[in-house]
């Protein structure tokens, strides 16, 4: 019996000896009264001149609260502390000595304390790694469609640039542009727009794995879709030689990402503008490469976007154009280089008679300080891309209205009757549009009614949204006009679906109308239409005294052109409108 006592003492006294955990038992000031192995091998780094008495002379530099936690203890035996992570910090003598501690405290009883030292240095390494792997992976992802960021788009492609010469080279970059993205926001809340934004990442990958499955040409490895920017996505295609081959996976993801989708109730279908650099023995960065196919992206989004365009080299001429263009437009926005002239509307009476007053279209200018006069077509499109044209179309329409109060007041009724304004597509995207419509009414004082916007035939056929805006403009009592009639995508048979009053038969039309029987056919048959829907007509540019006969003669209701007066300044306005404009503008003479 004795004898197997010892042998179970001798087993504890060994099992203790060899067990990892650092273990051992002090007084309750902390002197050591027994320790095993590994309490000593991992302390004895800690001791200063190897002087291991006291745990708390030892301890003191790392947990110096220890003895004082110790002493306010209350009871008389039980857990001080448990597992409590000692940094030993760096600067100990062996590089593979342990950098944390893992330290319980147990009082025994008022005289004993028994302390447990685990080393955790390579468990908290593990620790320390998987979060920074976690957190470097939560830098790569996007947080609302789960795919890839800009930071891990430009190193993949980085790294695909480095891994081959440039010669061997084969992939094409896709860089996608919602076209319409701020006003589905706008409309649907931002909640459905994340919405969006996520179903329109899954179909990309959906649509790219599949391109992977059954083009057997380009089975690259390195295929990427990556969200970059609020509604913009990149689609890496690895294997891509040929452009044909890249405008086919285009087409593809422009097909897959138009189908309409239900959101919020809703039917919406999101078209995209895209970009395609093919990747070729040019050894541009990553960087550039984004950049270029963002170009092309613009390009194909000002071409009417729901499209792709091809970067090439002469895009970044006129990209580099278009920025010199944007930094001077808002410097002439804000230096008042910019100015209004106002092209004279005259009237056709039934008896021939030209009506001089019947009003201006006012048109923007910009005097460059070097350039010279800059024509509104260099610029417009700019404005519009850039955002600044809601200053533009605020600046055109105050001074427009405020010009044309004051004619009202000085030429009484030889002032012109009506003024026109251009709106632009991005204008009617603003959302506070017909708001900052109204406030320039109230603070000229122009009577609604005397005010016309004029709108381009593709844009007012374009959604229900921009047809809304439109009514709305029109509950205030603004006239509405569809300008440059006939070079759109609608025909006359759309015309009904116009929220207009006035149809602007463009110049393109006008200018054939005496020698080409086809143009004067289309005059007559716009006329008759829009007569039949309540709208009247204007024959825009008209330039010789035979195109006006003609479009009298095919019922316009009113012309506009050099013929009658070129747009001019303010005060040079108000002379014109005092001369007589005399026989030369009467029907056939
Ligand atoms: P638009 O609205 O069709 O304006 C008519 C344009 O035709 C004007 O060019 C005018 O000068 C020109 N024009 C008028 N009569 C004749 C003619 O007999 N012969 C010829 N060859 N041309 C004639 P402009 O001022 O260069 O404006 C070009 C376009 O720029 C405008 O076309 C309009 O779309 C846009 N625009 C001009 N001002 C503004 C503005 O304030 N806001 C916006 N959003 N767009 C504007
Ligand atoms: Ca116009
Ligand atoms: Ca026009």
């Amino acid at each position: 019996m004795a004898e197997q006592a010892t042998d179970d003492y001798e087993t504890l006294l060994q099992f203790l000896y060899r067990t990892p955990i650092g273990l051992m038992q002090t007084a309750s000031n902390g002197d050591v009264e027994m320790l095993n192995p590994m309490a000593s091998r991992l302390l004895m780094p800690l001791a200063r001149q190897g002087n291991l008495d006291n745990l708390f002379t030892v301890m003191a530099p790392y947990v110096p609260q220890l003895q004082q936690m110790i002493r306010d203890f209350a009871p008389a035996s039980g857990i001080v502390c448990e597992a409590v992570k000692v940094e030993l910090g760096i600067g100990l003598p062996h590089e593979r000595s342990p950098t944390v501690l893992a330290l319980s405290v147990l009082k025994l009883d008022n005289a004993r304390l028994m302390i447990s030292l685990t080393d955790v240095t390579l468990e908290m390494r593990r620790e320390q790694d998987q979060l920074a792997r976690e957190l470097s992976h939560a830098a790569r992802i996007d947080s609302l469609t789960g795919i890839p960021n800009r930071v891990e788009l430009i190193e993949h492609l980085q790294s695909m640039m480095d891994s081959s010469p440039a010669a061997a080279r084969r992939g094409a970059l896709l860089f996608l542009n919602c076209d319409r993205f701020r006003q589905i926001n706008d409309m649907l809340g931002t909640t459905a727009g994340d919405d969006i934004l996520r179903l329109m990442g899954e179909r990309l990958r959906t649509a790219l794995r599949q391109h992977a499955l059954t083009d057997a040409e380009a089975a690259g490895t390195g295929d990427l879709v990556a969200r970059i920017g609020s509604d913009e996505f990149v689609v890496v295609v690895d294997g891509v030689r040929a452009p044909d081959l890249a405008e086919r996976v285009a087409q593809r993801l422009l097909k897959a990402l138009a189908v309409p989708c239900s959101v919020g109730g809703k039917q919406i279908v999101c078209h995209f503008s895209m970009g395609i650099v093919v990747l070729d023995g040019d050894a541009s960065g990553a960087e550039r490469i984004l950049q270029d196919a963002s170009i092309a992206m613009r390009e194909a989004k000002r071409s009417g976007g729901a499209m792709y365009a091809l970067f090439d080299h002469a895009m970044r001429g006129r990209a580099e154009h278009r920025g010199d263009i944007e930094v001077a437009l808002r410097r002439a926005l804000a230096e008042d280089e910019l100015f209004v002239v106002y092209q004279p509307v005259v009237g056709f009476r039934p008896d021939g008679v030209i009506e001089q007053a019947a009003g201006v279209e006012a048109l923007v200018r910009w005097l460059h300080p070097v350039r010279g006069l800059v024509p509104p077509v260099e610029f417009i499109g700019i404005a519009e891309e850039s955002g600044l044209i809601g200053a533009l179309g605020h600046f055109v329409l105050a001074t427009a209205c405020q010009e044309f109060m004051r004619w009202q007041a000085e030429l009484g009724t030889r002032a012109p009757r009506r003024l026109a304004v251009n709106l632009s597509r991005a204008q009617l995207a603003q959302p506070d549009l017909v708001e900052s419509v109204a406030a320039v009414l109230q603070a000229t004082g122009m009577p609604a009614g005397l005010l016309q916007l004029e709108v381009t035939e593709s844009l007012a056929a374009q959604d229900a949204e921009v047809r809304d805006c439109l009514m709305r403009l029109q509950s205030l009592g603004i006239q509405l006009a569809l300008d440059d009639f006939g070079t759109g995508y609608s025909s006359l048979a759309c015309l009904h679906q116009m929220p207009v009053n006035t149809v602007k038969i463009d110049r393109s039309f006008v200018c054939h109308a005496d020698t080409s029987m086809h143009h004067r056919v289309l005059i007559e048959a716009t006329v008759m239409v829009a007569h039949s829907l309540g709208m009247d007509t204007v024959a825009e540019g008209i330039e010789t005294t035979a195109q006006a006969a003609v479009v009298m003669q095919l019922g316009c209701d009113k012309g506009q052109g050099y013929l009658y007066g070129k747009p001019m300044e303010a005060r040079e306005l108000v002379a014109w409108a005092l001369e007589d404009l005399g026989v030369f503008c009467r029907a056939g003479s």
